[in-house]
């Protein structure tokens, strides 16, 4: 069984009270039995002080497949960088989070976190550092508190409402015995966003990592959400994978990936002026279209 890092939520089996027949739950308790694929050292390294991401030359194809989803990818992530990968879907941007959790060990290369290999650091400890909003917010039946709680077991009832706060759902402080997930409230998709935020607040990590975390929202609610994001990441580094690319002068510096490879980086305004891929798409999604039919 493959784990995805999109359903990745750092809780202890124990704590999980999943909803039935839901294919989020299937998922995540697949990911709980999977054996991790990144084969841990007996005694783990203490998780370094630094969170200084690299890849270096790193190739990766899925387990049973020859084809190639990452080829030779280098680059680096310095603590306080925000950073985004974008590129059109099927790139491999994902894979490069899935790599980033540990999910699976690349083919050759190697991925680094304050400059220690990644599968030699606790795969809890490193998933810890790394906060995670991707597209799918995935709600356990059970109380908001509970599902507060996942991101961090040890936060107050004051902290979960400075959270909830923080990401936008003040009127959600007096709801946290209110049920959510299956057959509990009805959750809008920014709601279900914002609870991924506070989640994220909570979990209070040095790494703050986006996989299309405003897909599914409207242009409206996305800036906001995407506001939300940005205050909170604070000083912290930010690794933004997305396709749409709005609001990308934010950005220290943008990675554009095109089949497996870094096609172009650097900033929205150097990308822009070098009038290739990204200026391209850039233009296809910003500027006015021509009508569709004529
Ligand atoms: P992106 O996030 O840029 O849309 P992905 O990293 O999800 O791209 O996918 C890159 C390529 O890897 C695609 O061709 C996709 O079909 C393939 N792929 C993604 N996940 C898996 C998987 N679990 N097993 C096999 N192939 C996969
Ligand atoms: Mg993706």
């Amino acid at each position: 069984v493959m784990a995805s890092f999109e359903a990745f939520i750092p809780v202890p089996a124990s704590a999980l009270h999943l909803e039935k027949n839901l294919e989020a739950g299937t998922r995540i308790l697949e990911i709980i039995e999977a054996e991790p694929e990144v084969r841990q050292t007996t005694k783990p390294d203490p998780l370094p002080a630094t969170h200084d991401i690299a890849f270096r030359n790193v190739s990766f194809s899925y387990p049973g497949s020859s084809v190639p989803v990452l080829d030779d990818i280098s680059f680096r992530v310095k603590e306080g960088e925000r950073i985004a990968i974008v590129g059109p879907s099927g790139a491999g941007k994902s894979t490069i989070a899935s790599l980033l959790l540990g999910f699976y060990p690349p083919s050759s290369g190697t991925i680094t976190s304050g400059g220690k290999a990644i599968e030699r650091l606790d795969a809890d400890l490193l998933r810890r550092s790394i906060a995670t909003v991707s597209q799918e917010t995935y709600l356990f039946a059970d109380t908001i508190r509970q599902n507060l709680l996942l991101a961090n077991p040890e936060a107050t009832d004051d902290m979960l409402k400075a959270a909830l706060s923080r990401a936008g759902l003040p009127h959600f402080r007096e709801r946290l015995d209110t049920w959510a997930g299956q057959h509990g409230m009805q959750l809008s998709g920014g709601e279900r966003q914002r609870l991924a935020i506070t989640r994220a607040i909570l979990q209070d990590a040095p790494v703050m990592l986006l996989d299309e975390a405003t897909a599914n929202l409207d242009r409206i609610t996305e800036r906001e959400v995407m506001e939300k994001l940005f205050r909170i990441s604070g000083m912290k580094t930010l690794l933004s994978i997305t396709h749409r690319l709005q609001d990308m002068d934010a950005f220290d510096r943008i990675l554009v990936l095109e089949g497996g490879n870094i096609a172009e980086s650097g900033s929205h305004e150097e990308l822009m002026a070098a009038k290739g891929t990204y200026s391209a798409m850039w233009e296809l999604q910003n500027r006015s279209r021509p009508a569709l039919l004529e």
